[in-house]
């Protein structure tokens, strides 16, 4: 809706905006291979892409060691995460329990569109998921578990056995759906993804995007990993061989599995996170350490204002209420990027 991206509109409407802090995009990305790929694939582009989107889902499904029928692609992970709000809002009749604050498309649209119930469980002392308050958190009307982990806007991760354990025991009673958006940030994506709670037949369901360390944003891959019976339950409102367009087929199969250009990202995100933290610190301000692309970190003045004067400043950030406190996140972007935030901080701080 528009009120999401009202702050997204906002800077990109913007004529001086210097640093685009607020959407935890990889201005590092994509690849130079992937751009090229894109190119390649324009003279063919007057055919449908089965055999790009065929050649993409076996690159992946090998990769994961995970079968076709356990795979869906989708225009980047949204329209995936929209297809579960349909499915499991059940008209009205389900009820999704989800951390809050976390990632909140889901929930809400199943909530404000389809008339689900949205139980909200407030995160542990140290902004991780309260695995065993979630686990509480369930009855009878309850449609589906949503974790993102790593956790957006807070860039914390659960333990992998807990959540492992978790996703165990909780999916013979309700499917889990497992947001792993930011996982390609942590030191070791495959220890730590739920892709195998999926291989062992457990009733999970793990979202994955080019969007954020590949790049690809504006190019819109993502996937959904489940069970078969699963995937054919998103049948009804996505269908793979329709859902992207070839350029961005084949960029995603040159992007994906290139070890150099990711580590490349990843060095560089961390250099500016980093640099962050030094600017944040020296300023007297405390930050949630994070796993991710992203920093949260409370404010002592009113975050919506926070956002306003960072904007006229030509630094887009976000804002968040939540334990009583005023908080800003702030995407790591390119060093200039970084500077560009510490200038406008400065004068506010
Ligand atoms: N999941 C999480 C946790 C996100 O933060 C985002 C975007 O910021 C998305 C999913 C949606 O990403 P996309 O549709 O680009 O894959």
């Amino acid at each position: 809706s528009y009120k999401r991206f009202s702050e997204q509109a906002i800077a990109r409407d913007f004529p001086t905006l210097k640093a685009r802090l607020f959407a935890n995009e990889n201005p590092f990305g994509p690849s130079e291979k992937a751009k090229k790929a894109i190119v390649d694939a324009m003279a063919n582009s007057y055919q449908y892409p089965f055999l790009l989107i065929e050649e993409l889902t076996a690159k992946i499904t090998t990769a994961e060691g995970v079968a076709k029928e356990q795979f869906m692609i989708g225009a980047g992970s949204t329209p995936l995460l929209q297809a579960a709000a349909m499915i499991f809002a059940k008209n009205g009749g389900g009820s999704i329990v989800a951390a809050d604050p976390s990632y909140d498309y889901l929930p809400e649209e199943a909530s404000k569109f389809f008339n689900a119930k949205w139980v909200k469980v407030p995160l542990t002392p140290d902004y991780k998921h309260d695995l065993d308050a979630m686990e509480k958190a369930i009855d009878a009307n309850t449609s589906l578990v949503y974790i993102c982990n790593p956790n957006n806007p807070t860039g914390t991760v659960v333990d992998t056995a807990k959540l492992k354990a978790f996703c165990e025991r909780v999916s013979k009673r309700v499917p889990v759906f497992v947001d792993e958006a930011y996982i390609d940030y942590l030191p070791d994506p495959k220890g730590t993804t739920l892709i195998d709670c999926v291989k062992k037949g457990h009733n999970v369901i793990v979202a994955r995007t080019f969007s954020k360390l590949h790049g690809f944003a504006g190019l819109r891959v993502g996937y959904i990993v489940a069970q078969p019976d699963m995937i054919k339950s998103f049948e009804p409102y996505s269908s793979s061989w329709g859902a992207i367009a070839a350029t961005s087929a084949n960029a995603a199969l040159a992007s994906y599995g290139d070890t150099d250009f990711l580590k490349e990202a990843l060095k560089k995100t961390n250099e500016s996170k980093e640099y962050l933290y030094a600017v944040l610190k020296k300023e007297g301000y405390t930050y949630i350490p994070s796993s991710t692309n992203f920093v949260m970190f409370p404010l002592n003045m009113d975050s919506e204002r926070f956002v306003e004067e960072m904007m006229k400043r030509g630094v887009g950030v976000r804002s968040w209420k939540f334990n009583s406190k005023e908080w800003c996140r702030v995407s790591i972007g390119r060093m200039d990027e970084m500077k560009a935030f510490e200038e406008a901080f400065k004068q506010l701080s």
